[in-house]
């Protein structure tokens, strides 16, 4: 079986910082990512609180620390984990290749999208229901976007959706944003953007493509 030093589960901004750090301690590194190195920075659109770095696209980003990793001669490899079993001191990382045994693992696996967990949400992922509105923005020219959320990824995601949509409009439980307060101003002075507070999504409605919302107050 492969003996490695130390694997980096996950290539997002966590595990290629951790394959510097490996690298730059003497160890022998390998990331396995099942993407693309990045992680979620590489379905942002903007970034501007990366200190040294005024203005960036997450791609751009990614791709200067995927750079930076690779400098220090870190090795990347294509695979899904599966499992780790660990038996006493011993690591083994199961992946849809080969076992791989090491001597430290880091999981740097970060986060998915979270579900709204309303009816037809599942029916209609991909049919209008979207996740990533770098990736899916486009694809609805000159229509009516809902964005469902208030922090800020919700927020910067709907200014974001006004170069395509027609009208945004952003649906949040609260009657407050939590997103910061530079987000919430541009979001709030974009002509094509309305709130609708304290609602919620309770059931995404189409037959082919999305087609409505029902929503409900949660005050009233
Ligand atoms: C739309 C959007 C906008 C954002 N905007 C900003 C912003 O402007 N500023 C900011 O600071 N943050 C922003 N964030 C948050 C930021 O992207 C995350 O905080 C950051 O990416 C977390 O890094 P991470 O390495 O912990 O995890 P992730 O970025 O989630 O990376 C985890 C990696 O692990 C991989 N992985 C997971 N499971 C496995 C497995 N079993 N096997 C192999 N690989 C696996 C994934 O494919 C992924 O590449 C934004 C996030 C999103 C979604």
């Amino acid at each position: 079986m492969e003996k490695r030093e130390l694997v980096i589960i996950g290539a997002g901004p966590a595990g290629l910082t951790a394959a510097i750090y490996g690298k730059r301690s003497g160890l022998d590194v390998l990331v396995l990512e099942k993407g693309i190195p990045g992680g979620q920075i590489n379905v942002t659109d903007e970034i501007e609180n990366w200190t040294g770095v005024i203005h960036a696209s997450g791609a751009e980003l990614a791709d200067t620390f995927r750079k930076h990793a690779e400098h220090f001669k870190a090795e990347f490899r294509e695979t899904e984990v599966k499992a780790i079993t660990v038996d006493g001191g011993r690591k083994v990382i199961h992946t849809d290749g080969d076992d791989i045994e090491a001597e430290a693992v880091i999981i740097a696996t970060g986060a998915s999208f979270k579900k709204l967990g309303a009816p037809g949400e599942k029916e209609l992922t991909g049919r209008g229901v979207s996740y990533c509105a770098v990736c899916d923005g486009a694809f609805f020219e000159d229509q009516e976007i809902a964005v469902i959320g208030g922090g800020n990824t919700a927020v910067e995601e709907a200014v974001y959706l006004t170069q395509f949509a027609s009208k945004v409009t952003i649906i949040h439980r609260r009657d407050s944003f939590r997103a910061d307060r530079l987000a919430i101003d541009r979001a709030m002075s974009n002509p094509k953007i309305e709130v609708i507070w304290n609602t919620v999504v309770e059931e995404i409605v189409g037959e082919d493509m999305v087609e409505k919302l029902v929503l409900k107050n949660v005050r009233t």
